[in-house]
């Protein structure tokens, strides 16, 4: 089988990163922390913000939690009552939606189109007529679309939260994997003006292929860390104090960090054209190249006819029998006319699952 499904890097984690949770183990860094994180990773964590965004922001603005996923979900719970309603651009990351609900809010869903590269436009949250919209959570760099945000539409988005009183939730997961050029605008580089109503969640995740150390972050108003904090603290306590250490290591030593983070990207820019190159050779196919994260989100609603498909979850379930390539149907992220193709896996198996899903298409 060829996976195209999952949603982690294929790297393992840095050695120099490794080595610190190692090291942790062995020093004895092996208790609890405070709930909100190791006042050391907290600071480091409020430094590169301070030092990348500008944000005047200091340790007490950061909560270091079980992933970004712990991080949107504590926000939310946080934010959000029965009875709010949360804006969201679609295609939207599988949990948002279920987060939101979580809380007892209701999601509202903005979307968001292929002909305009999946790009969130503050045009659509304006004309939204909802009474009770309490927030919107948006993600650059997109999972699925690859989508990335540009700094006026994120002033506009700011804009219209605090015209609202609405909060923005800004998961920034995907930061540092941008293509041809491309350039990340955090919300974090609006601290000074907007910084009362904005969430930013990040995660040594992806950055540092360390998914399952289970480290992620929220910058916020101190009062919301604290909210935040106390919610994780009846619930899950603090992150792995093992996996905290090596964060430290990860956020102090730059120099490894970047060249580590620069080789990934370096190969995910070689595997994402190979299958960019693939797909666009099938007939009844469309994609948008992602301008970030790892995933290609083609359209492939021009094969359903073809190949006899309902839909994205029938057409994945056949390619999977059929051609025994694995990809995760649009449907789950809003979007039934496309499937998400991570190329978090090696040029040879995208060569290989290329091939097949071409010869299947056709
Ligand atoms: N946000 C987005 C957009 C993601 O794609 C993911 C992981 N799939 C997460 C958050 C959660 O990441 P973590 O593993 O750090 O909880």
């Amino acid at each position: 089988m060829v996976d195209f499904g999952l949603g982690e890097p294929d790297f393992p984690t840095p050695d120099f990163v490794a080595r610190a949770g190692i090291a942790a183990i062995e020093k004895g860094l092996t208790k609890y922390t405070d709930t909100a994180g190791a006042p050391r990773l907290r600071e480091a964590i409020a430094a590169k913000y301070r030092r990348e965004q500008g944000a005047a922001c200091t340790g007490e603005n950061v909560l270091v939690t079980a992933g970004a996923k712990q991080a949107v979900f504590n926000a939310c719970q946080a934010l959000f009552d029965p009875g709010d309603a949360v804006a969201l651009f679609s295609p939207y990351w599988v949990s948002f939606p279920e987060m939101v609900r979580l809380a007892g809010a209701r999601p509202v869903f903005v979307e968001t189109r292929l002909e305009e590269r999946w790009r969130p436009a503050a045009e659509q949250l304006e004309r939204l007529e909802e009474p009770r919209l309490r927030g919107v959570i948006v993600n650059s760099p997109n999972n699925p679309t690859g989508a990335v945000l540009g700094r006026r539409e994120l002033e506009r988005i700011l804009d219209w939260c605090a015209a609202r009183d609405a909060a923005l939730i800004f998961d920034e997961t995907y930061d540092r994997f941008l293509y041809e050029g491309g350039e990340h605008v955090s919300a974090a580089a609006f601290w000074e003006k907007h910084g009362a109503r904005v969430v930013v969640t990040g995660a040594a995740s992806k950055t540092y292929a360390m998914t399952g150390w289970r480290l992620g972050w929220a910058l916020a108003p101190k009062e919301l860390v604290l909210a935040m904090s106390s919610y994780q603290s009846h619930s899950t306590s603090n992150a792995s104090s093992i996996s905290q250490e090596a964060g430290v290591r990860a956020f102090s030593d730059l120099e490894r960090s970047d060249a580590s983070v620069a080789a990934m990207l370096a190969e995910y820019s070689l595997r994402r054209q190979a299958m960019l190159s693939a797909l666009s050779k099938i007939d009844g196919v469309e994609v948008s190249p992602p301008e970030g994260a790892f995933y290609a989100f083609p359209r492939m609603s021009g094969i359903f006819q073809r190949k006899g498909v309902a839909g994205s979850e029938e057409l994945c379930r056949r390619l999977l029998a059929e051609a025994h390539v694995a990809a995760v149907p649009g449907q789950a992220f809003g979007e039934d006319s496309c499937v998400r193709l991570s190329f978090a896996t090696s040029l040879d198996r995208i060569r290989e699952g290329m091939k097949r899903l071409a010869a299947w298409a056709s």
